[in-house]
């Protein structure tokens, strides 16, 4: 698995002056954005976690870019102007941990090439292009197994030219070290040594299983920008020829306005598409490890919380707690507003827990006092709720409850299979012992992995409780994946993987952003649904800005199906009601999903609407 990129962005861009005085090369702009932040964008779709930028000049531009995205770390080459890229390289060496891609910064290249080059049998390997004419090609020689046996800008020094350096390559670590002792060997008479020159020499002289393959892609669309010609030729054919090419392989879109399984991105869906392997291998433990590492830092603070994977939906993982986490003899509240909070109360009664239910409206507030009161009264243990009332939209005030809840010796249960990764929750701070959610909904993974968050101690309270179950026991996973780094059974592969991607692009979103832009989006619904003189069926200010219940028009023209399959019909997916007492349909803005694209809904919606009168 490929985890970091290294970008060598250290250079003067000295051929460029005038635009690269007082500005790195890779903040040249071509249609609309800096180079090096597509590159960045495109590494993080590849799934990279972490990219390592070797700055030098007007390194400050860079340190501002890390600072915005803390996906980025920047180290600086003091002496960039005296040393080639390699010793930009070099000093990024020691952050390196494994195999990793290195790039240089002043490239635009179609995305398939990190793909290619990610899913290649070599580990180290370069990639090369068929003829550019570019004007500064670096031609490669390669021997009969396609192996780099030298590089240089001039043709006639080779015996023959396999491609062109494109300035991309799959490197190990290993290959890496190898590269900084050939450039500390050779600082007194190479002291500006291009990193290529050291990947030459180590190839050359490395065991055949080290030795740097390249990978050639004939048509290959990339182009280095270095002078105005090339800017020239970049703007002109090479960026619009890479832009048609990635826009060729995006997927049909259908935005699910639907409460979950909510629109994915592009990444998140290829992200799945990845070699074969066998979960019980070291390298997808590590996966495992690093996804029920991120998701505990996203629920509360470092050692905090152990999030612990289920093969299952959010309902598994509502099952997990339910059964694993409240004793016999216990005594538990459940509050029930909405349809999860009734099946939370179901699953409690297959399992013949003592149980008493708090039964409120599914669209006015709880009754913050008067449950509070029953809290500290109750003779209760465990206190089980929802966050966030999918039925309906209604937003339960969790901290509020279960912070009052832990105060009095109550265990609190939630189920934030719809808040978790949208509303900022930090379990401790909180109050919450024990916590659901899912894979694919405001996480934007895909479907099939339930996950329970759990406060350590709460946790640890668990490992005598007996067995109810057997699949969905808590701390028999926890223990086993604990010691194993494995699920106890088949894990959903693919899912993980698609998990994994989610949650970097979690991160570099961050949660706040996440739910700035879906409560973006529903501010446009809104709008429409006012416009409209439509009535939303939870008070403004009790909703969760992630899904809308709207009540339907009192007219026999209007059908839900009609409206459906109208929006269906221009890819968008909505959602029928579910409650017994009032007649709505609802609109989640969960997902990837944009303000613009919740604007073509909402003309959508208005067209239908109009249509029947409104
Ligand atoms: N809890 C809440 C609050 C939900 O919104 C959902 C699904 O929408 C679930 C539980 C159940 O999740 P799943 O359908 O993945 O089992
Ligand atoms: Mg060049
Ligand atoms: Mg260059």
């Amino acid at each position: 698995m490929i985890r970091q990129a290294v970008i060598m962005a250290g250079g003067l861009g000295s051929r460029l002056k005038g635009r690269t005085d007082t500005m790195p090369k890779g903040f040249i702009e071509l249609g609309g954005e800096a180079i090096v932040r597509s590159s960045i964008r495109k590494l993080i779709s590849a799934g990279i976690e972490e990219i390592i930028i070797g700055t030098g000049h007007c390194s400050e531009w860079y340190e501002k870019l890390a600072d915005e995205m803390h996906i980025l770390t920047c180290v600086r080459n003091n002496e960039y102007a005296d040393t080639g890229s390699m010793g930009t390289l070099l000093r990024c060496a020691e952050n390196v941990t494994g195999d990793f891609l290195l790039l240089e910064s002043d490239l635009i290249y179609d995305s398939v090439g990190l793909f290619a080059l990610i899913n290649e049998q070599r580990s180290n390997v370069i990639l090369a292009s068929g003829a550019t004419a570019s004007g500064d090609e670096v031609y490669l020689e390669a021997d009969s197994d396609a192996n780099l046996v030298r590089h240089s800008k001039n043709r006639n020094d080779l015996s023959g030219i396999y491609g062109e350096l494109v300035g991309i390559s799959k490197l190990t670590k290993k290959t890496l070290d190898a590269m900084v002792a050939h450039c500390n060997a050779h600082l007194g008479d190479e002291p500006r040594m291009e990193y290529e020159t050291a990947m030459s020499a180590v190839s050359a002289a490395a065991e055949p299983g080290d030795k740097i393959g390249i990978l050639k892609l004939d048509d290959y669309a990339w182009r280095e920008i270095d002078d105005e010609t090339h800017l020239a030729m970049a703007a002109e054919k090479v960026f619009p020829e890479i832009v048609c090419r990635e826009a060729s392989r995006a997927v049909r879109r259908e935005v699910l306005l639907n409460p979950g399984p909510a629109t994915t991105t592009d990444s998140v869906k290829y992200s799945q598409v990845c070699a074969d392997i066998c979960p019980r291998e070291h390298e997808f433990g590590d996966v495992m490890e690093w996804i029920s590492h991120e998701l505990s830092l996203m629920a509360g603070k470092p050692d905090a919380v152990e999030t612990v994977l289920f093969g299952g939906s959010g309902t598994a993982a509502d099952e997990v707690m339910v059964s694993s986490c409240i004793p016999d003899g216990s005594k538990t509240l459940i509050i029930d507003n909405g349809a999860y909070g009734t099946r939370l109360s179901k699953i409690a009664s297959v399992y013949k827990l003592d149980t008493e239910v708090w039964k409120s409206s599914g669209y006015l507030p709880l009754d913050v006092p008067a449950l509070k009161e029953k809290i500290a009264g109750g003779g209760f243990t465990h206190l089980v709720m929802v966050y966030h009332e999918t039925t309906t939209g209604l937003l339960n005030p969790v901290p509020e409850l279960c912070r009052f809840a832990r105060e009095h010796g109550v265990t609190t249960i939630v189920d934030a299979v719809s808040s978790f990764a949208a509303i900022d929750i930090d379990m401790d701070r909180d109050g919450i012992d024990f916590m659901a959610s899912t894979s694919n909904k405001n996480i934007q993974g895909m479907a099939g992995i339930g996950f329970v968050f759990c406060r350590k101690e709460a946790l640890e309270k668990t490992a005598s409780y007996p067995m109810r179950n057997f699949y969905l026991n808590l701390w028999d996973q926890y223990q086993y994946f604990k010691k194993t780094h494995q699920t106890r059974f088949t894990p959903p592969v693919q899912s993980m993987y698609s998990l994994r991607q989610a949650i970097i692009e979690t991160k570099v979103e961050t949660i706040a952003g996440r739910y700035a832009r879906y409560s973006a989006c529903w501010d446009v619904l809104v709008k429409a649904v006012d416009e409209l003189g439509l009535t939303m069926l939870v008070p403004r200010e009790a909703q969760s800005k992630l899904i809308t219940a709207i009540i339907e028009p009192d007219t026999p023209a209007y059908s839900f199906d009609t409206l459906h399959d109208f929006a269906r019909a221009h890819a968008f997916t909505i959602y029928p009601g579910k409650l017994s007492d009032a007649n709505t349909f609802r609109i989640a803005n969960i997902g990837d999903i944009r303000p613009e694209e919740m604007k073509a809904f909402t003309v959508l919606m208005k067209e239908y609407f109009r249509g029947i009168g409104l």
